[in-house]
């Protein structure tokens, strides 16, 4: 079995503990909206103004005037992002996390240990409550995309099971939408077929599905069947780290595609370190809005885990890109690739240390010691050049 955790608006819900003056106001955390910022969190109590996460920071202020607008603090964010994952690893080594706030576990090895799937996933979300005073939402399924979608579906202090047997019971009355890659206009495709749940798909013949969508056609129907046969992957063991985003509108604004990428190397470079790994490529990949997907990548001299690092290269690929003109965007990506344990003389007590990378590490460290609150590395990368 698998157990998705996912915490609930996890940076705007840190902020509301280190601040308890601002308990029960709607937060928002992000850049900021005159310089064409976008949400990184809002608490449900901003989400009610219709606030998300991903909205550009000065909609989300028109939406919700009165919301309590903070900058963020990766550091602190980084560190509590820690705490959590101690958290999986009491209870299974197999932790895949997708973001600072997000991670898989497999825990069909830990049974003897610490009980089965539900009893593991409930003491998660126990300890997390108890030690961190935090909210986290946990999905256990036979397989990750099950346990991602469980973990979602009753947000905020959610805890679904999904239990083998069950799975169809699940799957079959949600929307469509809830298969992954299915965006708004496969929505409308699909809805044109009459194809409006999980059970519509279900019952569609497969060939049908391919002539229709292709080889996406293929992949959304086994996801309407439960099938899902990925294995949870530690960052040790990854090949390459990314992560992406798809827009509920196209983009046309660089700028504000700019601060999308750079939360997205932020995500990326992070779990480099998590997993004490350089890559040595970098990659971003634009969809556009006729659905043309374009990547570009670029091979470093020297391999890197520096956020500061990353995103030059990431900026410099993004720069590309528009220069070359193209239209509204609807997905960004950005990719790190041909991984590697950082070489010894990259060490933090090297000369030949890049600036950036000891300002990692060594609020890492002052992190590991004095708690969060010592240092505030906030938004330290400017978004606009
Ligand atoms: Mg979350």
């Amino acid at each position: 079995m698998i157990i998705h955790v996912d915490m609930d608006a996890f940076y705007a819900s840190v902020e509301e503990r280190e601040r308890p003056e601002i308990a029960g106001h709607p937060v928002i955390v992000g850049g900021a909206p005159d310089k064409r910022g976008v949400v990184s969190a809002a608490n449900y109590n901003a989400r009610q103004f219709g606030v998300h996460s991903a909205m550009p920071t000065a909609q989300a202020v028109k939406l919700c005037p009165h919301a309590i607008l903070l900058p963020g603090n990766m550091a602190l964010y980084s560190h509590v992002s820690r705490q959590i994952r101690s958290v999986f690893e009491r209870y299974t080594p197999l932790v895949e996390p997708l973001s600072l706030d997000e991670a898989f576990l497999d825990v069909d090895a830990s049974r003897r240990l610490h009980g089965n799937a539900e009893e593991i996933g409930k003491k998660i979300k126990q300890d997390i409550k108890a030690e961190l005073a935090l909210v986290a939402s946990v999905g256990v399924a036979p397989n990750k995309f099950l346990a991602k979608i469980a973990s979602d579906i009753k947000k905020p202090d959610g805890f679904v099971v999904v239990d083998a047997e069950k799975i169809q019971a699940f799957l079959d009355p949600l929307p469509v939408n809830r298969l992954w890659g299915v965006g708004k206009s496969t929505l409308k495709h699909l809805n044109k077929l009459n194809v409006f749940n999980i059970k519509d798909i279900r019952q569609l013949p497969q060939s049908f599905l391919q002539r229709q969508l292709g080889k996406h056609g293929l992949h959304l129907w086994e996801l309407a069947q439960g099938i899902d046969a990925r294995p949870v992957v530690t960052n040790h063991q990854a090949k390459s780290i990314s992560n992406e985003r798809t827009f509920e509108k196209d983009i046309e604004d660089k700028k504000v595609l700019r601060a999308h990428l750079l939360q997205l190397v932020e995500q990326v470079s992070w779990r480099l370190r998590q997993g004490n790994l350089v890559c040595r490529v970098v990659r971003i990949k634009i969809r556009l809005s006729n659905f043309k997907t374009i990547t570009r990548s670029v091979t470093l001299t020297d391999p890197t885990q520096s956020t500061q690092n990353i995103w030059k290269a990431a900026a410099t690929l993004l720069d590309k890109f528009v220069s070359e003109n193209i239209g509204p965007i609807r997905l960004v990506g950005f990719g790190a690739s041909d991984l590697d344990h950082p070489a010894p003389q990259q060490g933090l007590f090297s000369d030949s240390i890049e600036p950036q990378r000891k300002i990692d590490c060594v609020a890492d460290q002052i992190n590991k010691r004095f708690g969060a609150a010592a240092l505030r590395r906030g938004t330290f990368i400017k978004v606009s050049r």
